[in-house]
């Protein structure tokens, strides 16, 4: 048998570097409200930025979806478990996105390394943000193709990076949102030396669709920019859609590429056919409820005040993750639990998910919070400083 007394080392290590985590267990729904230990908190810390996580609309057509398909899809999309729902729904985010194509994965993580392990190889290279999500990162380990990373929202940097690469195909990928800091990416340039370069540019908008730009196209929409500038679109669905998946949008030829090639949308089960019910469900809501984006951008508004008023240091964040950046690893730890005795939830941030010295309480704002309920933030916010 092997000998666990390692493990338990280098568990004891992490507990006392405050790195320990720990999950807590919700006893009901996704929400601006929710129960833990037979506590109720108000929640800023999910990532249900519309509020469809348990809108009735969405749970009808998941009910519905079931009802009609069963629960399991049985197989992967490439043998029989690509049903209707999937199908439409891929037609429909397509023309969300304004792209001839979408193809649904079962989660953002494996789109990502989707799209990396079929255009890279050995030859090749992938250019990313520092800061960029955890499964970019990793797609391009996974890819095989060589990582080269810029400083963050860095453009020029990009262009040194692509000036002395002699790399085959080169692929530059960039959280549209970041998903710790809640800046944009400073999408027209990099697209600008993907053009010079003759590089591909990859969005991964999981914060940003359904959320930014007039119509909740995300950032692509923010900034004006088409297929032409971001060739490949990746948009999750377990975010500001409430449900649970994701998605590439491009081209014929990318879509039907991935098909062929990308092995975590080949050998994988399909997401539940009433998964994607559920999702078109709540797509026509993030297409027709514009007041969920502006309600968003009054709380974030109000926060803003606020906290400015409180002196806070905040990240320069205009979407729904506000960062409060407080440093040091064991204080941010303790300001989350001080927090939640007083019934306020906000995860602290720590390294390796951010940089050391940078640990942070991200606050998450809902469509579904009231200015109540930020009011009541600051107020709390307000005793544990
Ligand atoms: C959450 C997230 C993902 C992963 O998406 P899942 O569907 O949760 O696997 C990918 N990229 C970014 C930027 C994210 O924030």
């Amino acid at each position: 048998m092997v000998d666990t007394l390692k493990l338990q080392q280098s568990l004891e290590e992490r507990r006392v570097q405050h790195l320990y985590r720990s999950r807590q267990v919700l006893e009901g729904p996704q929400g601006p409200r929710v129960v833990i230990d037979g506590r109720e908190y108000l929640n800023f810390c999910s990532n249900d930025y519309l509020g469809l996580a348990n809108h009735p609309q969405v749970k009808q057509a998941f009910k519905r979806g079931v009802d009609e398909y069963g629960v399991g899809s049985g197989a992967a999309h490439l043998v029989t478990g690509h049903a209707r729902p999937h199908h439409q729904l891929e037609e429909e985010l397509a023309g969300f996105v304004g792209r001839p194509r979408a193809l649904l994965f079962s989660t953002g993580y494996m789109a990502n390394l989707g799209v990396a392990s079929a255009l890279l190889g050995r030859k090749d290279a992938m250019f990313e943000d520092r800061i960029n999500h955890a499964s970019l990162i990793d797609a391009a380990q996974l890819s095989g193709a060589r990582l080269q990373r810029y400083r963050h929202a860095d453009s020029a940097h990009l262009q040194q990076l692509l000036d002395s690469s002699k790399a085959t195909t080169r692929l530059i990928a960039t959280d549209g949102v970041f998903s710790m800091d809640g800046d944009l990416a400073p999408l027209p340039p990099l697209a600008q030396h993907a053009r010079q370069h003759d590089a591909w540019l990859m969005v991964d908008d999981a914060h940003g669709l359904g959320v930014i730009g007039a119509r909740g196209r995300g950032s692509l929409e923010h900034y004006d920019l088409g297929m032409s500038d971001v060739p490949i679109l990746v948009g999750t669905l377990g975010k500001g859609f409430g449900t649970f998946g994701a998605f590439v949008a491009g081209e014929e030829a990318l879509i039907e590429t991935l098909i062929q090639q990308a092995r975590s949308y080949i050998y994988t089960t399909a997401l539940p056919p009433a998964v994607a019910e559920a999702t078109r469900a709540s797509l026509q809501l993030v297409q027709t409820e514009d007041w969920r984006r502006e309600k968003l951008h009054q709380l974030i508004d109000q926060f803003r005040a606020g906290a400015a008023q409180l002196g806070l240091e905040l990240g320069m964040s205009a979407t729904p993750i506000q960062p409060w950046i407080v440093g040091d690893t064991e204080q941010a730890v303790a300001l989350s639990e001080k927090l939640k005795q007083q019934g306020i939830l906000i995860s602290a941030i720590r390294p390796p998910t951010v940089p050391r010295g940078s640990a942070r309480l991200r606050i998450t704002f809902s469509a579904a919070h009231e200015p109540a309920d930020v009011t009541q933030l600051l107020d709390i916010i307000e005793t544990v400083l």
